[in-house]
């Protein structure tokens, strides 16, 4: 890498299609006008020393306010356009894919303070919420509310329904679980159904929910996938007040008799438009047929794409929308890209960016169950303390794993999209993306597991530079 006077990223991009052409990098990059790249054949370590403009090369380089990237280009148009071919290795098959700048993977991250000055306009003490949920908020250090609580829970408690745009990390799931607890607390009869994409996501809302309606006798269900039904039959029969499930268990079990959804005046549909990439639209359109006229209905996504838009007008009736800006979610995260000439090679960058001691605890995503199992192996072989999660492990296999990740006993987690969708592990150092995520909002998904609160995080996402 050339050591490079001071830059702002953005506009230092050459307009060309990413991987249009194979050529040499240095067309790519615009030698007029300082940007720095990253070339990893030539700098087989990427943060390291060799980097070019310091001994602490990566550090050096964010602080004069620069970036690396892949040959400094920016399409104008187009964009990269996933390859239905391509290596076996680093570009697996894929038929289907969205057109992503690949600019948009370099982003230095913006000053921190500016999260700060979002304004609240609530204490937790301003809502009517009932005195055990505000006692359970101090034991749980809450002080503040997040912007979606803050804006979402009056409303909420006035029974509207409502449309969150927002991701995880922006604190939605207390911005519905504290006016759902309330309103159960108020009345007993009501019944609350929420449905999110993954196991791992309605493991967590469950979790909130019990620390939120901690000692006030309400109960919940589980219902999702991969673990044994029978425990959560057992929980259904003691008529609990909240389930919370997966889109296809749920219907397993109510096609079983098991659960009633006539009997939920309350549902919750949490990262829709995930539920819909994974293709649970039937499931969703079948339970919400079944629940009753007379309810409160919250809906959350991300994003409002057309097919989503279509769902709300049939579950919503008059809805207040709030949004939260998706950007809010990754204003913190450093991202960059880390440009793989050699496929031979890649695994050696990986290792590299893993061993510079910035690399506390890393979210690896690849595209396939079984990449992430041939790469995990590869690391543990070189001696990395990783596991992974993916769909076709067992419940607790990757629930033991998300808890030794939690609890530092390993560092480096390798997982697919849908494995690692809405995980709140608050210390991640870097999400790093060993295989190019099939859409943008993928994108954002993924590196919103960094940079949660007030920290910085790091993401890099891999690009065939050949
Ligand atoms: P969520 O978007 O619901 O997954 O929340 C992201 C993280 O923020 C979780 O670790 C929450 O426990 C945390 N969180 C949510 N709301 C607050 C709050 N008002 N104050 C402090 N932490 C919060």
């Amino acid at each position: 890498m050339q050591k490079t006077a001071n830059t702002t990223f953005q506009s230092r991009f050459i307009k060309k299609k990413y991987p249009a052409s194979a050529g040499s990098r240095n067309s790519n990059r615009p030698s007029s006008d300082g940007s720095s790249s990253f070339d990893s054949r030539k700098k087989p370590s990427y943060f390291g020393g060799n980097s070019g403009s310091s001994s602490d090369g990566r550090g050096d380089r964010r602080s004069q306010g620069q970036s690396s990237s892949y040959g400094n280009s920016r399409p104008s148009s187009g964009g990269f356009r996933r390859s239905s071919g391509g290596g076996r290795n680093s570009r697996p098959k894929r038929s289907f894919g969205e057109s992503i700048d690949i600019s948009k993977f370099v982003k230095k991250s913006s000053d921190i303070q500016q999260k700060e000055l979002t304004e609240i306009t609530h204490k937790f003490s301003d809502f009517a919420l009932c005195e055990p949920i505000l006692q359970n908020l101090k034991h749980k250090k809450y002080e503040t509310p997040t912007p979606i609580q803050d804006q979402a829970i009056n409303h909420l408690l006035e029974g509207r329904d409502l449309i969150g745009l927002a991701n995880t990390g922006t604190g939605k799931t207390a911005a519905f679980l504290l006016p759902l607890i309330n309103k159960v607390w108020n009345d007993k009869s009501q019944k609350v159904l929420i449905i999110a994409p993954t196991r791992e996501l309605a493991q967590q809302i469950e979790v909130e929910f019990r620390q939120f309606s901690w000692n006030m006798k309400l109960f919940s269900a589980i219902c999702v996938g991969g673990a044994p039904v029978f425990k959560q039959i057992g929980n259904l029969k003691r008529n609990p007040h909240f389930v919370i499930g997966t889109p296809g268990r749920l219907k397993d079990l109510s096609e079983r008799g098991l659960v009633d959804f006539t009997k939920f005046n309350n549902i919750v549909l949490d990262e829709v438009d995930r539920m819909l990439d994974m293709g649970f639209v039937d499931e969703i359109k079948e339970i919400v047929k079944q629940l009753p006229e007379d309810r409160q209905s919250l809906f959350f996504s991300a994003t409002m794409p057309i097919k989503i838009r279509d769902l709300v007008t049939k579950i919503l009736k008059d809805p207040i929308t709030v949004e939260i800006k998706s950007g809010q979610t990754t204003e913190n995260v450093d991202q960059d890209i880390v440009r793989v000439r050699d496929r031979e090679m890649k695994f050696t960058q990986l290792s590299e960016i893993l061993r510079q001691d910035d690399s506390k605890k890393v979210l690896i995503f690849i595209e396939t169950k079984a990449e992430v199992e041939k790469l995990t192996r590869n690391l543990v072989t070189e001696g990395f303390k990783a596991d992974s999660i993916h769909g076709d492990k067992k419940q607790h296999q990757r629930q033991r794993a998300l808890t030794s990740f939690k609890r530092d006993d390993i560092n480096i987690l390798v997982a697919t999209d849908v494995a690692a969708r809405g995980l709140d592990i608050n210390d991640i150092s870097h999400v790093i993306n060993y295989t190019v995520p099939q859409t943008y909002n993928d994108y954002i998904h993924r590196i919103g597991r960094t940079g949660r609160g007030m920290k910085k995080g790091s993401a890099l996402t891999f690009v065939d530079a050949r």
